[in-house]
């Protein structure tokens, strides 16, 4: 008998997604449209949206096996995703038909829009990095397979309470989440502790404690293409519900919660806060989601495949920072112990399958994992890791002999106190290609924390600048400039940013300017009411809007902002009819839990916003705004609302950065250091299009060997001194006057690490350039329409494209 299949593929006019919407709400949701809430009216639009990408995700997975691709994994403990319904409305241009269809229905589509919770599965700019890469994948028809952890509370929510922030559990799950398909049938044992057990040549590790990965699944759409890619998170599973054993003795509580110890493997995302703690939940979390991974690339590469022998032409694995390094080791017990191949073997393919990128230079933010610690959770990973430590320092000790002090400084464990596991060199020394993500940041990488290895394995190195999607972060969050751009060179931007240089010849036209201009004022008033239903604060669209929003820490140097801020509220009062451009300055950003400092400099930026607002002589002239909890959905509103974009890191700190990139898009002007991406973004849009001001990384460098006196600075510049004396002596927090003493302390007498006071002066005289063009808003907007035009290369499709040919060698799937 023949079997017979068939379903009606959906439509896609609006009357056809008016029956789907209605369908999914009666018999999906269960609820009578008369008392539908809007989140049931989300969740409706969702499944019939989802519906539309599900056949094109089925085709784009059969071609891949059926044209037997290389596939890329991509391996990160992070994904800043945000809101998947706007964005998969735009990947299908389905914007328009859905809206027309709930509007007959009385149902406001971009009211439901913001019911959906952001997917905040990251921290900030590596997340973020990655939830732009597996778009562009997509977009691009790379054949990309992404795995992370389905984490229960993702980034913490943000509240501000008396000027502090208070962190709150994100509960993203709470509510029904209908975007992704759980697949119960896909499960993997992740093994824990034990012991090794060796016969022979063969490793059994027994007596572990074992958690079950479940996957599931989120279809990732590319944009105007049928290529869809998927991202496969893991969620904990006790691997028995319940202890039966303990069970029977009457045991109840006790065996409950041997559950819940197992499933906190997946429970929360760690903050970061640039220094690693050695959590042991941690380093589980990084295992169980790196076990769960390898163990589903291995099983779909021998579903193909009937030997090892094509793995590296079939499989690349990526690393996004060392949180996913485990997987070297993994690979080599999978190959090992499960499938019996000789260490020459299982090593000569690894070497051949991992890429890695690097993201921080920060000595401090390098992972590293006591020995100890290792030794009880991952006993045979470590045997793993010395087996490779042995054979390439031995392989060092023939090239380099004589240079005993070579091999203490690159051996993969630290010996110095407490033996440490150091994990980025792991990743060094099992990748073929090591990427830092900027052209500054790929070259001091080279010549500082992988000096040796650069000289060791030269060929290894490389950069890839990053990118951001302009999908999400133009076409989706700036809608008036978007379509501005198209009534003038069309829609094909969207996959070809480069186009955006056809925008060039229109400095010339005036009309064109003044409609720039328009557009940021629609995106000015937009937040400017966020403020003031969400704050309560009245601002004026009329002011500059001077913007500096990212996570906060110490070396993207908020305090330095602030400085200015404060000096200008002095100014303003003691040249009370001096005509000065108005300002309204806005920070976002989430500070690390434990990370006190970055807490503290919430509250300083709330004290003095509360002192400067209420301080009737200042008026509109300047105002001081804190949005609390920062996320994806928040900057869609807030970076195209920017005038001015705020990148001032200390040179020589900041990788990269994206949201350099994304407010540039977005037609602000940079003021920034020649940091990171800053310096790349400077030569696309042309010097005199953007602030630098400040050192460069080698003043930073030279500063810090030793003759940096930041106490004389402090006393010689008499507008510092008297910021810095306000600040220290509780000016802005009377009721506690102590309160940012150590801020002061920090800064003045304790060595100032971040060189704020070096740049202070070069900062203000370049603030003072900003106000005089900005006086002139036809030079700004020209400006600002040049770094629009600017921009191309700083797409993530350009970034993919450059690790698809030089670090991958992966072709796109044919549809
Ligand atoms: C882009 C982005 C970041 C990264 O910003 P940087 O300025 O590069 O640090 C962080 N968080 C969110 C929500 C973002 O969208």
């Amino acid at each position: 008998m023949t079997v017979s299949f068939e379903y009606d593929s959906p439509g896609n006019d609006s009357d056809a997604l008016k029956h789907a919407i209605a369908n999914k709400l009666v018999f999906f949701i269960g609820k009578d449209p008369i008392v539908a809430l809007p989140k049931d009216w989300l969740n409706a639009t969702f499944l019939a949206v989802r519906d539309r990408l599900v056949e094109r995700w089925m085709r784009t997975t059969r071609a891949q096996y059926s044209q037997d691709l290389k596939r890329v994994y991509y391996l990160s403990m992070e994904f800043l995703i945000g809101r998947a319904l706007s964005n998969a409305l735009l990947a299908l241009e389905l914007f328009e038909p859905v809206k027309a269809a709930l509007d007959e229905m009385g149902v406001d589509l971009n009211e439901i829009l913001d019911y959906e919770p952001d997917a905040a599965l990251g921290n900030g700019g590596l997340g973020r990095l990655a939830a732009c890469f597996l778009d562009s994948m997509a977009t691009m028809g790379v054949p990309g397979f992404a795995y992370g952890i389905r984490y229960d509370f993702g980034m913490f929510k943000q509240r501000i309470m008396d000027g502090q922030q208070v962190e709150a559990p994100d509960t993203w799950l709470s509510a029904l989440n209908v975007w992704e398909f759980p697949r119960d049938e896909v499960q993997y044992v992740v093994q824990f502790g034990g012991r090794i057990e060796t016969t022979g040549n063969t490793a059994h590790w027994l007596d572990t404690q074992d958690v079950l990965a479940m996957a599931y699944d989120y279809i990732i759409p590319g944009y105007q293409t049928t290529a869809t890619n998927t991202l496969r998170l893991w969620s904990a599973r006790a691997s028995r519900s319940i202890n039966l054993h303990m069970f029977n003795q009457g045991d109840y509580f006790a065996a409950v919660e041997e559950k819940n110890h197992s499933e906190n493997v997946s429970r929360v995302l760690y903050p970061d806060d640039s220094t690693q703690h050695g959590k042991e939940l941690r380093l589980r979390q990084e295992y169980f989601f790196v076990s769960a991974s390898l163990q589903d690339i291995v099983h779909r590469y021998l579903f193909m495949h009937e030997d090892f022998t094509q793995l590296s032409d079939k499989v690349a694995i990526h690393l996004n920072d060392t949180h996913p390094v485990l997987a070297v080791p993994e690979l080599m017990r999978i190959l090992m112990d499960e499938h019996h191949l000789d260490w020459d073997s299982a090593w000569g393919y690894t070497q051949n399958i991992f890429s890695y990128t690097n993201h921080t230079l920060m000595s401090e933010a390098l992972e590293t994992w006591p020995v100890e610690m290792f030794a009880h959770w991952l006993p045979r990973h470590l045997k793993i890791i010395f087996d490779i430590n042995e054979r390439f320092l031995s392989d060092i000790k023939r090239r380099f002999a004589g240079d005993t002090d070579l091999i203490r400084r690159v051996s993969l464990v630290d010996e110095a106190g407490e033996r440490k596991i150091r994990m980025a060199y792991i990743a060094v020394v099992a990748s073929y290609k090591v990427n830092g993500v900027s052209a500054l940041h790929s070259q001091l990488m080279k010549s500082t924390i992988f000096a040796d290895f650069a000289r060791i394995y030269p060929e290894r190195f490389t950069n890839v600048t990053n990118g951001i999607t302009p999908r999400r972060w133009l076409a989706q969050a700036n809608r008036p400039l978007a379509a501005l751009i198209d009534e003038k060179i069309g829609k094909t931007w969207r996959v070809n940013l480069d186009e955006l240089a056809e925008l060039k010849p229109l400095v010339e036209n005036e009309d064109f300017i003044a409609n720039m201009i328009l557009a940021k004022r629609v995106n000015k008033e937009r937040l400017v009411y966020y403020i003031a239903t969400h704050l309560g604060g009245i601002v004026s669209a009329d002011a500059l809007f001077d913007i500096q929003v990212k996570r906060i820490h110490e070396y993207k140097r908020q305090l330095l902002n602030l400085l200015h801020v404060i000096s200008r509220y002095n100014f303003i009062i003691k040249n009370p009819d001096v005509a000065i451009v108005p300002r309204v300055v806005i920070f976002a950003g989430k500070a690390a839990s434990a990370y006190k400092i970055a807490k503290l400099l919430i509250h300083l930026i709330n004290d003095v916003g509360t002192k400067i607002n209420h301080d009737e002589r200042i008026g509109d002239k300047l105002k001081v705004v804190f949005i609390p909890n920062y996320s994806v959905s928040l900057a869609e509103i807030i970076i195209p609302a920017a005038d001015l974009s705020e990148q001032i890191s200390t040179a020589g700190t900041e990788a990269s950065g994206t949201g350099n990139m994304k407010f540039a898009l977005n037609a602000a002007l940079t003021i920034g250091t020649l940091d990171g991406a800053n310096i790349e973004i400077g030569q696309a849009v042309g010097a005199d299009n953007i602030f630098i001001f400040g050192n460069n990384s080698d003043d930073v460098q030279r500063l810090r060997q030793g003759s940096y006196n930041p106490r004389a600075i402090y006393e010689a510049d008499p507008v510092l001194h008297e910021v810095l004396n306000q600040i220290g002596s509780g000016f802005f927090s009377p009721e506690e006057p102590e309160r940012y003493r150590v801020i002061f302390d920090l800064l003045v007498n304790w060595g100032d690490h971040y060189q704020l006071l070096a740049d202070f002066a070069d900062y203000i005289k370049v603030q003072s350039k900003v106000d005089a063009l900005y006086l002139n808003p036809l030079e700004w907007h020209k400006k600002a329409l040049l770094n629009v035009a600017g921009m191309g290369r700083f797409s993530s499709d350009r970034s993919i494209s450059e690790y698809a040919r030089k670090i991958w060698h992966s072709s796109s799937v044919k549809l």
